[in-house]
């Protein structure tokens, strides 16, 4: 039998299963009580390299959900297992993430207000739908009474957002105690039924500082200006030739530099974002930007230009073939939606990077003003996208550990 109509026949038969059925029920049921987690959730605020208050909210409700060896890590991630009934302590693992950050700064009122179907917050759907999501699933699991094929390790993790540079997912899949056993990867990420990211955009991120020895505007006029070099290098930046295939951008998002206006300055910094969905052309393009900031000083530029490497995602995608991208394919037939591709910086870029088979799915409902502090989420509609995650996950755990 063909692999597609393979699959299609697994995803057939596992819905049809009692468990699956039960676990499905619990869903339906239980919306009330998802939207209770989802204020919860929100009302805790959870600025970049902050979210140590949120992750422990996470490992209560993932004790009194069952899971075990609930833990925080080194890196500020909540952990907890589903294992099977026999449990194999060295046993392949599916981790089912969804990430606890959000982009505002400490001091953000984030007590969220509700305007009919919509809850309105800053960081209610980026990531408060997918956080909601991840404990409806283990929720389900467990009433169900589903014995897992393979262990799954869910994580309420650190640091997606910016300068957070996924150093939750970074730490898991490269130094934590899990770094060896997990076989595949499902973040769970904002809103949308049939939205799926198998393709992960990489980036660079960079400061650049120029820096002179400073001085007075009138006493000391004739010494090198660090913003006037700056600008004259940023200038420069256009020349950089930026493909549209594949895909590739660069941004200069933010600058500072200075004292005053009567005094010459000693520092200047720019931030620039470069990313591409080819990682060859993320590493041409960065060699680029590096000559021409090097031309512009070999021009005269006399303050010397310091660049340093601040964020750094890898591109990577999904090969065409992959077991989890058949998984969701006939999980999408079963369920008759389109499943609809999409290209992101997200949690799973780490895992694809490194060659585990990794996605970001929807969670559900609808959202807007995403990354604002007018954010808002729509649950209605939501149960689709859980059944969908919930098939995804337990055929995918069947497939994982095959190779042991
Ligand atoms: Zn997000």
């Amino acid at each position: 039998m063909p692999t597609a109509a393979h699959a299609q026949l697994r995803i057939s038969r596992l819905a049809s299963t009692l468990a699956v059925h039960r676990a499905f029920h619990w869903l339906h049921l239980h919306q009330p009580q998802l939207r209770k987690w989802l204020m919860e959730i929100v009302a805790i605020p959870a600025p970049p390299f902050g979210e140590g208050e949120r992750a422990s909210w996470f490992l209560e409700r993932f004790r009194d959900l069952g899971l075990t060896n609930v833990h925080l890590d080194e890196a500020g991630n909540a952990l907890g297992e589903l294992e099977p009934a026999t449990v194999n302590p060295s046993g392949p693992l599916l981790l089912v993430s969804a990430h606890l950050d959000t982009v505002f700064p400490g001091g953000t009122l984030t007590e969220p207000s509700v305007d009919g179907n919509r809850v309105l917050a800053p960081g209610v759907c980026d990531n408060g739908a997918g956080l909601t999501a991840l404990l409806g699933l283990i929720a389900a699991l467990r009433y169900a009474g589903i014995d897992p094929p393979s262990g799954i390790l869910f994580a309420a993790n650190v640091g997606e957002e910016g300068e957070g540079d996924l150093r939750g997912m970074r730490h898991l899949f490269l130094d934590g105690a899990y770094r060896n056993r997990i076989r595949a990867a499902v973040a769970l990420e904002g809103a949308g039924t049939a939205a799926v990211v198998t393709r992960a955009l990489g980036s660079r991120r960079f400061r650049l500082t120029a820096s002179g020895p400073g001085g007075h505007s009138w006493n000391d006029a004739g010494v090198s200006n660090p913003i006037l070099d700056l600008a004259r290098a940023l200038t420069g930046l256009s020349k950089v030739v930026l493909p549209d295939v594949p895909r590739t951008t660069l941004n200069v998002g933010h600058i500072s530099g200075g004292t005053s206006i009567n005094s010459i300055p000693e520092l200047a910094t720019a931030l620039v974002d470069l990313r591409s969905i080819d990682p060859a052309q993320l590493i041409a393009t960065e060699t680029a930007m590096r000559l021409q900031l090097g031309e512009e000083q070999a021009r005269g530029a006399p303050s010397s230009i310091l660049i340093e490497i601040i964020g750094d995602r890898p591109a990577a995608a999904l090969p065409d073939g992959a077991p989890m991208l058949r998984t969701l394919h006939a999980v999408d037939r079963h369920l008759a939606l389109r499943t609809e591709h999409r290209i992101g910086s997200t949690d799973a870029n780490i895992p694809l990077s490194l060659g585990i088979p990794a996605i970001a799915i929807g969670t559900g409902g609808t959202g807007g003003g995403i990354h604002t502090l007018a954010e808002w989420y729509d649950p209605s509609g939501r149960e689709t996208a859980l059944r969908r995650i919930l098939l995804t996950l337990l055929d995918t755990l069947t497939t994982i550990g095959v190779d042991d």
